[in-house]
């Protein structure tokens, strides 16, 4: 029995938690092609796979810290730049 839940790329109910007897499961939609794979608990749900996907997809959406660069780091980062 599958379950399927709702895309959080396209929108469309069509998301299924597939290998769910393994250590990772892969959560996959089958409308847009997204498809992360999810390190799981033994016992874990699908819906808790699935809401460990969604964190993933959120996470990546995020936009990156911007890397704040100390002299220290631009020295180091340029081998030439040795007094
Ligand atoms: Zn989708």
């Amino acid at each position: 029995m599958k379950k399927y839940f709702s895309c959080p790329e396209c929108g469309r109910k069509d998301i299924s938690v597939q290998d769910m007897d393994k250590s990772v499961a892969t959560v996959k939609c089958g409308s847009c092609g997204i498809e992360r794979k999810v390190p799981k608990m033994s016992i874990a749900d699908p819906v808790d796979v699935f809401g460990d996907f969604i964190d993933i997809v959120h996470s990546e959406k995020k936009p990156s810290k911007p890397k704040t660069q100390t002299f220290d780091d631009l020295v180091k980062n340029s081998g030439f730049l040795e007094f």
